[in-house]
């Protein structure tokens, strides 16, 4: 009997859907950075940024206090104001398309490739107008966007690239690591991602000009270097409306330890990804996430989709049943501009038809390196439980 309806539940705790992986290397890290003279703008910043630009692969890195102010410091640099429109899809978290509005920009939402379930490039192309600035492209679960096509798109009409890659630290696409292969590449270190600072975001680029406006965009528009004026050794300049985005010292030091572990954190994710897919290979209720070849995803989210007709239950009844089994499901994401204030800027439900029909039918399995082999056979055991009862 599903635990829903009085049985007991797959699990006597909960599963949670994503969650950090702390050990004592990084809490040693952290601690004797607090025991030293510098804890916010110290050296350590530098280092974390060189070592992400190392592992990806880009010249320049410049780390900011969560990936939504690297974002918005990303559309800062490719120059979007008012009257700009930006590209980007609509299942992803709300960032993605705040940080257009947070410019003065309109965000313009093209409809997903219903297999990858990626923003679409013939999609992106139909919405391409002479105000079109950039392309936000979101690497959505972890698995890379067809970049070739997109990189195609953005040449031939002159758009910066600011590739959202918050879900895909680690993943190849055709060889080429994430981070490679935009203009600009934002990664972020929330806990749920794949590796963390806390808070915490980064922009990759390999153009000096971007790392210069990055870095200026961080701190308050203000620099003491290419100062237009010298009035002594006290002086600083503020040249730009920035912000207060710095990352701290504190949590470089956690970014570095935790920077040491992506690989074999990477390799977990794949193997609970591997066990999902072969888990739920034979069932015809359900369709595991499709992986573009030549791709290699980093396993962000896990994202399993219901052939909602073949069952007598809704998505919402499927949500409360597994959630009562004590598995973590979630959603990820409601499209973005049916979001109450999306809606209020006039955007109107039916703008991208494939993306609410997916959002519809999907669920998002709990999937962190730190997860045992029962906690994912719990899962395996709770969806297949929970699909026998809601069989047609
Ligand atoms: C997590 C996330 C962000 C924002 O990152 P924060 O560090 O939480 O600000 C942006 N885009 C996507 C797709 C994300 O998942």
């Amino acid at each position: 009997m599903l635990a829903i309806e009085g049985g007991r539940p797959v699990r006597d705790e909960f599963l949670p859907y994503g969650m950090q992986w702390i050990d004592e290397e990084d809490i040693a890290l952290v601690v004797e950075t607090l025991r030293g003279p510098l804890i916010t703008q110290g050296p350590l910043i530098a280092k974390f940024e060189q070592a992400v630009a190392e592992f990806v692969g880009a010249k320049y890195a410049v780390a900011f206090c969560n990936g939504t102010a690297a974002l918005h410091g990303a559309c800062f640099a490719a120059g979007i104001g008012p009257g700009d429109e930006v590209i980007t899809t609509p299942i992803t978290f709300a960032a993605s398309a705040n940080c257009v509005l947070y410019m003065g920009g309109k965000p313009i939402f093209a409809d997903i490739n219903p297999e990858t379930y990626n923003i679409d490039p013939g999609q992106i192309h139909t919405h391409i107008t002479p105000r079109t600035k950039a392309i936000i492209p979101v690497d959505f679960t972890g698995q890379p966007v067809d970049m070739d096509e997109i990189y195609g798109l953005a040449k031939a009409h002159g758009l910066t690239i600011i590739q959202d890659a918050a879900h895909s630290l680690g993943a190849l696409y055709k060889g080429r690591n994430v981070g490679t292969l935009a203009d600009m590449t934002m990664f972020s270190f929330h806990p749920v991602k794949h590796i963390t600072t806390g808070e915490g975001g980064i922009i990759v680029t390999d153009s000096e000009k971007y790392a210069d406006k990055l870095r200026l965009f961080r701190s308050h528009g203000i620099t003491r270097e290419n100062m237009l004026k010298d009035e002594g050794p006290w002086y600083y300049e503020m040249q730009e409306l920035g912000y207060n985005y710095r990352i701290t010292d504190l949590q470089a030091a956690l970014g570095i330890s935790q920077l040491e572990k992506l690989p074999m954190f990477l390799e977990k994710r794949r193997s609970i990804a591997e066990a999902y897919d072969a888990g739920f290979k034979d069932m015809e209720e359900v369709d595991t996430p499709y992986q573009l070849p030549n791709t290699q995803s980093s396993w962000h989210l896990y994202m399993l989709r219901f052939n909602i007709e073949l069952l007598t239950a809704t998505r919402r009844q499927l949500f409360e049943a597994l959630r009562a089994e004590n598995i973590g499901v979630h959603v990820h994401y409601i499209p973005v501009y049916l979001h109450p204030y999306y809606q209020q800027l006039g955007y109107t439900t039916g703008l991208c038809p494939r993306a609410e029909k997916w959002y519809g039918e999907v669920l998002t399995l709990p999937i962190f390196p730190r997860m045992s082999a029962k906690d994912f056979q719990d899962v395996i055991d709770a969806v297949k439980k929970v699909i026998r009862r809601y069989r047609k």
